[in-house]
This record gives structure tokens, sequence and C-alpha cells, in this order.
């Protein structure tokens, strides 16, 4: 490690606080490379956790970020900014949902504020207010939606926890019904799920989660922030199925590495939010909003979502030729570009070997190594990335 690294990483280790531990600094990004601050490239299949969709570093969001930087960072939602508005109505007819937009600066905000919303309307209707959410989920740090992320290790310790969920187990849909009752008022879940492990919803269980919530009156919540944007080959995940959710929301790659959320919501549900009964001071900021605008027409232009099927596909391929031949690998899962490879052992020895042959990757719980590059990836840089991947299971399995 040279000197560059060491010295930052023992102030950082000095003085962040240790939520997370990082071995690596990290200067600059270009397409699917970045770059630390002693000149060492890496491949980043993690594309910063599911924000840069579009690349490092893209000139159209950069043009739209400095732009709008020397023309106005922030004015207050006590007045309406162009660029937030005309993303607003992007992302309703992307979605079709016929809705509204509620922007704010993260995906547990725009979990928080879906949370809100179904309580808000829950509480006119029947006076319901619990949140089914799935086990393996995750849904973000604040208390509420570390309430509804059903895995016990992010709890830990934060007790006492907000009442008004209840959990059920994923693509199990008797597990749903049965945790429903007269007080629930919606179910929350990932089409596909990120952090539980790349876990892809089954065809039946969405169809039959739909048909539960028309049922029982409650509202369908689709948190689409790690597999919105295109990350699964259509604009939402939601969209590779059979059905539409009262409410969706989106964070990390919407602005394109700027921070930003935003709850979509459907026709019944766009005016449940008052004014001043929820709110954010930088919730639709001028500059998140143009650079995802910037985002949106670069997907549209360079054609990423049929670009994420087709070297997704390629790289599932891939992935599938490594389980043929490693016994210690048993199987890909996930959509798109996002996969996971599961290994039996610790996924995070695997990561560590990629890093150690230029490619970043994460796990998704113990045993799963999880790949999202960015949608842009093209055939020869996955070509590198496969020989690297290669390399590094030789390394950590032998021939
Ligand atoms: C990352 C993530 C969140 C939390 O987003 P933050 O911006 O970190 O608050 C919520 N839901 C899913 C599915 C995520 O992947």
């Amino acid at each position: 490690m040279s000197n560059k690294t060491q010295e930052i990483l023992e102030l950082y280790r000095a003085k962040v606080m240790p939520t997370y531990a990082p071995s690596v600094v990290i200067a600059s990004g270009k397409g699917v490379a970045v770059r630390d601050v002693d000149g060492l490239q890496y491949y980043d299949f993690t594309s910063g956790i599911g924000v840069q969709n579009v690349g490092y570093s893209h000139p159209k969001v950069v043009k739209a970020i400095q732009d709008q930087a020397a023309a106005m960072t922030h004015c207050s939602n006590l007045y309406a900014n162009v660029p937030a508005t005309l993303l607003a109505s992007k992302l309703v007819e992307l979605s079709g949902l016929d809705g509204k937009v509620f922007f704010c600066n993260s995906g547990a905000e725009a979990n928080e504020a879906a949370i809100k919303l179904a309580r808000k309307w829950g509480s006119a209707n029947g006076g319901r207010y619990e949140v089914v959410t799935m086990r393996q989920s995750f849904h973000g740090r604040t208390l509420a939606t570390v309430t509804a992320t059903g895995q016990a290790w992010c709890q830990d310790g934060y007790d006492p926890l907000p009442v008004g969920f209840a959990y059920a187990d994923f693509n199990d849909l008797e597990s749903v019904k049965a945790a429903v009752n007269e007080r629930t008022v919606a179910v929350m879940l990932e089409a596909v799920q990120g952090e539980g492990g790349v876990n892809p919803a089954t065809e039946e269980f969405m169809r039959g989660v739909r048909a539960l919530c028309d049922e029982k009156n409650l509202l369908l919540i689709c948190d689409e922030v790690q597999a919105g944007m295109g990350r699964t080959g259509t604009w939402f995940a939601w969209q590779g199925y059979d059905v539409k959710p009262d409410l969706f929301t989106l964070a990390k790659s919407v602005a394109g590495g700027i921070p930003m959320g935003a709850l979509v919501s459907n026709a019944k549900l766009a005016d449940v939010f008052s004014a001043s009964t929820h709110a954010s001071t930088f919730g639709g900021n001028p500059i998140a909003a143009a650079a995802g605008l910037a985002v949106i027409a670069v997907i549209e232009e360079e054609g990423l979502l049929e670009n994420a099927v087709k070297v997704g596909e390629l790289l599932r391929e891939a992935l599938q030729g490594f389980v043929d031949k490693y016994d210690k690998l048993l199987a890909v899962r996930g959509k798109g570009m996002m996969l996971g490879l599961v290994v039996d052992g610790e996924a995070k020895d695997i990561v560590e070997a990629l890093k150690g042959q230029g490619l970043l990757a994460l796990t998704a719980g113990r045993n799963v190594v999880r790949f999202l590059p960015p949608l842009m990836l093209g055939e020869d840089d996955l070509e590198d990335a496969v020989d690297m991947i290669s390399d590094a299971l030789e390394c950590a399995f032998g021939e």
C-alpha cells in the first residue's frame, strides 16, 4: 500500500466513525473504471452500490450538473424549480401509473415517505397502519426503515423499534397472507431483493401479492431503490412483472451520483399528502433533478435498458460457466445487470480475491457475491472483467 492511500486511511480511521471499513481510497472514475489516489485502476462492478448506472462521469450528466450549479444550486420548496418539475413528469410517464412524485434525498427517506403516506391513507381508510415487509429485505437505516428491513443484524441495539411492522417470507404468498390482519395497510417489497441476496420475486408471488392487496384493500409498495432505473432491464423492476404497485421508491441511481430520493404514486394516492403534511428541505434539489433528467436521457439515447439485458445475459453465462467449473460455486441468480453468485462459503473472501485482480464487487448476505456493473458496460470491458473473475476464482479455489 503506497503512502497516499496509507495516509488517507489512517486519517479516515482516526476521524470517521467506523460504520464502514474501506481499504481503497477512490479519487476519480470514468465509465466502468475508477482510479485510487495512487493511480491504481479498478473496474467498478458495484457502480458505487447501484448509483452510477450510466457510468462514472458521463459527459451529459457532468454538463447538466455544471450548468445547473452555475445557474442555481438550491431555492427551497417554497418555490418551484424547472428541473424537478420536468423530472417528476418524466418519472410519472416512465412508470405509467398516472400519479405524482415526492422528492427527497435518499432511499431511506423515500421509503420513510412511502410508509408515512401509507399510514396517512390508512388512517382515513379503516384506521390501519401496519406494513408487512419481507424477511431478507433491505429498506434503509432510519428507525422506521430499519424496522421495515426484515433482518435482525440491522436492528440489534436500536430498541425500542417503532411499532407497525410485521414480517413475511419472500416468495411465500401464504406467509404474507398469514401476516395480514385488520391493522394492515400495505405490503412493501423489493421485486428483486438486493442486500438480502439478489433474489428475484417469482411471477406467481408478485401476482399473488397484488391480488391479495386488491382483495384486502392494501397498498402495494415496491422499493426500487436498488433495482430501479434500468438495473434489471426495465425502467423499474416491477415492470418485469404483470403487476403495478400503488407506490414505489427510487434513490441510488436516480440522479447519477447526486443524492436524491423519490416516491412515485398512482393516481389514487397522488393527493394523500397535502400542503405541509410532509416535506424535505433539499427534496427536488435543482442540481440533483438536472442530473436525473440527464441520466434518463442517456439511458434512452444509448439504449441502456437493452444493453443491460444483453450484456447482463453475457455476464450471467460467464458466471454460470464458473458455477459449472467449481463445486464451491452453487448458482447464479438475478436479472439484467443485478446478478448474484451463490457460494458455499464466505462471499467476502471472493470479493477480496476479485479486488486483488482489479475488480470491485459486493456481498449480499453472507454467501452471495453481488455484481452491479454500470448499464453501459461494453462487451470488451465485460471480457476483461470475466478474465479478472476467472483469475480471482483460481486464486480462491485453486485450478
Ligand atoms: C440502498 C437501499 C436503500 C437505502 O437507501 P439509502 O440511500 O442508503 O438510504 C433502501 N432500499 C434498498 C432496496 C436499497 O438497496
